[in-house]
């Protein structure tokens, strides 16, 4: 903490006060996000876990992570031989947007659940464990990000969540980054660690605030930017953060003019 001014210091100070008070409750895999059954299914089956961290874009993350389940309920079988025998990418687009929908951009989920389901297959020995056994953080990473569809951003959360809340043993947790999304980039810019919220920026600005492990403030940063840091109208006078930030809305009347 030595390198940081005294406004990233209460920032981290706080942030990590947030997450001890919110403890596991917006974890995907331990918290209260997901029923029950589509959390055994993605804990159980790591081909699942797979799908579900490639699905998570532009949907609610409860929506994302539940397509794994609902496609083998509506398939009938997660067997990865038989998937790419019986579908290709236009049938699996039918089955995922047939309502309800499993996801808002089917056409592009098909493209990236059979691309992934057949690198499982002729990479991995069928088993996405074989990505993260016995493998450091930085090795997880850059094999996550090999997937069509997973970003710096969702290799960055699949190796968080494999540490947090599936006890993965990574020891180089330094390499895991913050999961730069649209919440924690709007946050990073309204409280003043950036002043341009690029996705470089965001993730230098989180390195620098928690450098043993920056990927450990996503959840956080995450919380606040769906429970109170609305890209309009936000929640301030609720927001953990509503002391040290520079755009405190409620500094503002209903015409936008400082008040104070
Ligand atoms: S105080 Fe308001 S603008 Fe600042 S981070 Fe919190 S919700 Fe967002």
């Amino acid at each position: 903490m030595s390198d940081l001014n005294d406004h990233e210091k209460e920032i981290v100070q706080t942030i990590k006060e947030f997450l001890m008070k919110i403890g596991t409750e917006n974890n995907i895999l331990k918290g209260n996000l997901l029923k029950k059954e589509v959390k055994d299914f993605l804990i159980n089956n790591p081909n699942a876990f797979l799908l579900g961290l490639i699905s998570d874009q532009s949907v609610k993350a409860e929506i994302a992570w539940s397509l794994p389940y609902h496609l083998k309920e509506r398939i009938g079988t997660f067997d990865f031989q038989k998937i790419v025998h019986l579908y290709d990418e236009t049938k699996l687009e039918q089955v995922i947007k047939s309502k309800p929908a499993l996801h808002r951009y089917p056409s592009r989920m098909a493209v990236y659940l059979l691309s992934a389901i057949k690198d499982i297959l002729e990479k991995y020995n069928g088993n996405a464990e074989n990505i993260w056994k016995n493998k450091t953080a930085a090795e997880v990473v850059k094999k996550l990000e090999e997937f069509k569809g997973i970003s710096h951003k969702k290799a960055s959360l699949g190796a968080l969540i494999l540490t947090r809340d599936l006890d993965i043993n990574i020891l180089d947790k330094q390499n895991i980054d913050i999961a730069y999304d649209t919440h924690i980039k709007k946050i990073f810019k309204r409280v003043g660690l950036v002043d341009d919220s690029t996705e470089e920026n965001v993730l230098n600005s989180a390195r620098k605030l928690n450098p043993d492990f920056p990927g450990e403030l996503t959840t956080a940063f995450w919380t606040i930017g769906r429970e109170y840091c609305y890209a309009s109208n936000p929640a301030c006078l609720l927001c953990p953060l509503n002391n040290l930030c520079e755009k405190n809305m409620e500094d503002e009347d209903i015409e936008g003019v400082k008040v104070r």
